[in-house]
């Protein structure tokens, strides 16, 4: 009956300095959020203790009588939020989500073609060091050298040459909306699965800002933490049952053993929240704030690739400041504010260097931040860059000053209320 401070005083003093930390800063990494407390509620629960391998009525092992009951009530809210047939809510996250349907749909060997990491893609959609890259011949797109915005004709002119058996949408850093009509389109004339993997812009889908994948894609993965706000997992839908049969059993027991029942229900719940109108006006908020975030950005001498956002990121291009990404991450964190370096297309910088940041406003939205906030934020990140052209090595009055407006900042916005 011991709490956790008391019996492991150790463990739990790195939890209270993690909660100080989300507290005092301001969080701009694009792919995190904050969950709200029920969302923790559900996850730290007793669901944690059950075994459940199988599905709904179909499990392997006894006593899964309420688990079935939460499980289904993911399913089903998530087949309204989405607006489609089947769902798989087991993935314990997007690469495992993305692995299980290439185990599904592919044979090793089999040609894949996605988005290269460099142009924004996901290590999942066949980079080198990925299993997607090692185990299948993966062919990678780029974005338009010019436009940097992604060149549909290119893609099909080498799915036309390469022969796909899948062509892989979506990405970890595209700033503009995906045409994925087109992408089906490409997909039909070489005959190849359209995957689209919507992590990034789950929650934009779910409530209309971003057109939805799934009446084009024969399949679909999300994570559930991004724009979502749920827990940590993942999550794959479709329109097609008999494919959804392939997915379940790719799932389990081809790649994983049994559901982390306490995420699910964490998955659960956050599906409810998103099925609320207010979820609609936290993600038009978001993209709001996203927009006055790059005005600002541009309006200080930053370039941001592709001119603006549709979504909830951006990348930052600081070439026209001298500085590399890497120099402003590390000064942005000593000044309260989290982002993480990030390569803009064709990038001629190394992966731990770059030459651009990718900064987000869905956490922040989450904590209350508005128009007028970002607009601050805006300022305050271009100051810190700003320090940093006369002095690469940090700019300690700046950040100082930078700092301390953060943790006032943060103060009138509790992360939990
Ligand atoms: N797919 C995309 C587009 C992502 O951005 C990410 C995470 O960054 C993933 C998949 C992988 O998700 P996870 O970190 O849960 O494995």
């Amino acid at each position: 009956s011991q709490t956790l401070a008391e019996r492991d005083p150790e463990l739990f003093a790195t939890i209270v300095e993690e909660e100080k930390r989300q507290e005092i800063g301001i969080e701009l990494i694009a792919s995190e959020n904050i969950t709200s407390k029920a969302v923790l509620e559900a996850q730290g629960s007793v669901l944690t203790n059950k075994y459940a391998e199988g599905y709904p009525n179909r499990r392997y092992y006894g006593g899964c009588e309420a688990v079935d009951v939460t499980e289904q009530l993911a399913i089903d809210r998530a087949k309204q939020l989405f607006n489609c047939e089947f769902v798989n809510v087991q993935p314990h996250s997007g690469a495992q989500a993305n692995g299980a349907v290439m185990l599904a749909l592919l044979q090793p060997g089999d040609t894949i073609l996605g988005m290269s990491l460099d142009a924004g893609g996901h290590l999942t959609h066949g980079a080198k060091p990925a299993q997607s890259g090692k185990w299948f011949n993966a062919v990678q797109y780029q974005v338009h050298p010019e436009t940097l915005l992604i060149d549909y004709d290119a893609i099909e002119a080498q799915a036309l040459e390469c022969k796909p058996k899948m062509i892989i949408a979506g990405g970890s850093a595209i700033p503009r909306v995906i045409d994925f009509k087109r992408f089906r389109e490409i997909a039909d004339k070489v005959g190849a699965y359209l995957f689209v993997d919507m992590a990034h812009i789950a929650g934009l889908v779910a409530t209309g800002a971003h057109p939805s994948p799934l009446p084009y894609a024969h399949v679909v993965t999300t994570t559930t933490h991004k724009t979502l706000r749920g827990p940590r997992g993942g999550m794959i839908l479709s329109n097609d049952l008999e494919l959804g049969k392939k997915i379940n059993s790719a799932v389990f027991p081809g790649y994983q053993g049994g559901p982390l029942m306490h995420v699910i229900a964490g998955k659960a719940v956050a599906f409810g929240e998103a099925l609320k109108p207010e979820f609609k006006v936290y993600i038009d908020q978001v993209v709001a704030n996203a927009k006055v975030l790059a005005e600002v950005m541009i309006e200080r001498g930053c370039d941001i690739v592709t001119g603006g956002t549709d979504n909830h990121l951006m990348l930052v291009d600081l070439r026209p400041k001298g500085i590399k990404g890497n120099m402003a991450d590390k000064a942005l964190e000593r000044a309260g504010i989290t982002c993480n370096k990030n390569g803009i297309p064709f990038d001629t910088e190394k992966p731990m260097i770059t030459s651009g940041i990718r900064i987000g406003t869905p956490a922040a939205t989450s904590r209350g931040f508005g128009i007028e906030e970002f607009r601050k934020v805006g300022h305050l990140i271009s100051d810190v860059i700003d320090g940093l052209v006369a002095m690469p090595e940090g700019n300690p009055e700046v950040e100082a000053r930078v700092l301390a407006e953060v943790n006032a900042l943060c103060k009138k916005f509790p992360l939990y209320r």
